[in-house]
C-alpha cells in the first residue's frame, strides 16, 4: 500500500528504556488508525541504561523504526537536531519520549497540517505536577523573550509539535551550535498554529531537568536572541558614572564650605565596592556573549552518529533527505 503522505516522528531518548515500550505501543496505535505512511525516528542520545537495546528490540518488530546512536550525550537540543536532519517525512513530529506528549494528539495535528499550517505546536491547557514556583519561573522567563528578545515564544508549549516540510529544511540551513531549539522554531516563521491539550505528569523515570539547567537554559535563550544584556551593561555603567559624578560636585562644594577631616570611609568602601560590583557584573555579560561566539567559530559538527539504522522499506525515499545537514558519521 503507498500512502499519501509520509510523516516522520523524531524522539530524543536519554535513558527512557522504563517508558520505551509503553511509548512506542502508544504511538504505534496512532498510526495504526491513521490513512499514512509513518517513520519513527528514535534519537538515542547516549543513554547509560538500555534504551538501544529496546529500541532494536522495537527495530526488529516494527519496520517503522530508524534508530540514530550518537556517540554520546549531546543533549537534547541536539539529539532533536539529528533527528530532524535524518527524517524524511513530509512532515515531521517531535515528540518527548516520557509519554508527557501524548501520542493520541497527532491526527489533530495532522488536520491542522493538512490545512496549510507549516508549525503546529502542542500548548498545554494547565500543567500537572508541577510546582509554582517552577510555573512562575517560567512565565518570567518568556515575558523576558517577548520583551528584550523580540520573539514570541508561545507559552505553555514544549517542543511537542510538527512541522512541515520547508519548515524542517528551513530550520536544517541552521548550523548555530547555542540551539535554543522553542526560540529557533518561532524564529523561522511561517504560519504557525496552537492546539490546545492536557499535559500528563510525567509517566516514570525522571526529570532530567533541574533549577540549575532551567537557568541555563534560561540564560542560552536569552543571549541567543537579544543583546539587551550587553546594552544594560552600557546603560548601568552610564548611570554610576553619573552618580559618581554628582557625588563627587556634591564632596567638592562640601569641603569647600566645611574643610575636610578626614572623615567618609564607610561611603568610600561601598562606592568602591558597589563599582567593583558593577564592572564584574557587566565583564561576567561581556563574558557570555564572548563564549558563545568562541564555540560558534570554532565551527565543529554538532554532533557525531555512532550508528544509523534506517526505516525498513521504501529506502528511495529516504535517499533524496540523507545527504542534508550539518552533521558528520
Ligand atoms: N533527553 C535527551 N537528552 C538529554 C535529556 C533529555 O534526549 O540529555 C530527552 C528525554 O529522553 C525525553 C526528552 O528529551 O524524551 C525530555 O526530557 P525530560 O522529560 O527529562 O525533560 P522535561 O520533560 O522535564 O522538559
Ligand atoms: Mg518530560
Amino acid at each position: 500500500m503507498q500512502a499519501e503522505f509520509m510523516i516522520s516522528v523524531v524522539v530524543p531518548v536519554y535513558n527512557e528504556m522504563e517508558v520505551l515500550p509503553d511509548f512506542h505501543e502508544r504511538i504505534s496505535r496512532v498510526f495504526d488508525g491513521l490513512p499514512l505512511d509513518a517513520e519513527i525516528v528514535y534519537v538515542n542520545d547516549g543513554s547509560e541504561d538500555d534504551s538501544l537495546s529496546i529500541l532494536n528490540r522495537i527495530r526488529e518488530q516494527d519496520a517503522r523504526v530508524a534508530i540514530v546512536d550518537l556517540s554520546r550525550n549531546f543533549g537534547k537540543e541536539i539529539a532533536m537536531t539529528a533527528g530532524l536532519h535524518k527524517a524524511g517525512g513530509d512532515a515531521v513530529i517531535v515528540i518527548d519520549a516520557d509519554l508527557q506528549d501524548p501520542p493520541e494528539l497527532i491526527p489533530r495535528l495532522i488536520d491542522e497540517w493538512k490545512k496549510g499550517y507549516d508549525v503546529i505546536y502542542a500548548k498545554r491547557a494547565r500543567r500537572e505536577g508541577e510546582s509554582a514556583f517552577k510555573k512562575l519561573t517560567a512565565h518570567i522567563f518568556y515575558r523576558l523573550m517577548r520583551t528584550i528578545g523580540q520573539i514570541k515564544i508561545p507559552e505553555d508549549t514544549g517542543d511537542y509539535r510538527l512541522l512541515s516540510r520547508r519548515a524542517v529544511d528551513a530550520l536544517n540551513t541552521l548550523s548555530e551550535q547555542h540551539r535554543f531549539m522553542k526560540g529557533l522554531f518561532t524564529w523561522i516563521g511561517y504560519r504557525q498554529k496552537a492546539v490546545m491539550y492536557e499535559r500528563d505528569p510525567r509517566y516514570a523515570g525522571e526529570s532530567k531537568w533541574n533549577y540549575w539547567h532551567l537557568w541555563n537554559f534560561a540564560i542560552e535563550g536569552i543571549t541567543s536572541y537579544s543583546s539587551a544584556p550587553l546594552k544594560l551593561a552600557s546603560y548601568l555603567g552610564l548611570l554610576t558614572a553619573l552618580g559618581a559624578f554628582s557625588f563627587g560636585i556634591f564632596i567638592l562644594i562640601r569641603t569647600l564650605l566645611y574643610g575636610d577631616p578626614v572623615q567618609g570611609y564607610p561611603s568610600m568602601i561601598v562606592i568602591i565596592l558597589f563599582l567593583g560590583g558593577v564592572q564584574l557584573m557587566s565583564i561576567g555579560v561581556l563574558g557570555e556573549y564572548v563564549g558563545r561566539i568562541f564555540t560558534e567559530t570554532k565551527r565543529r559538527p554538532l554532533y557525531f552518529v555512532n550508528d544509523y539504522s534506517a526505516r525498513r522499506g521504501n529506502a528511495e525515499r529516504k535517499e533524496a533527505r540523507l545527504e542534508k545537514g550539518n552533521c558528520a558519521e
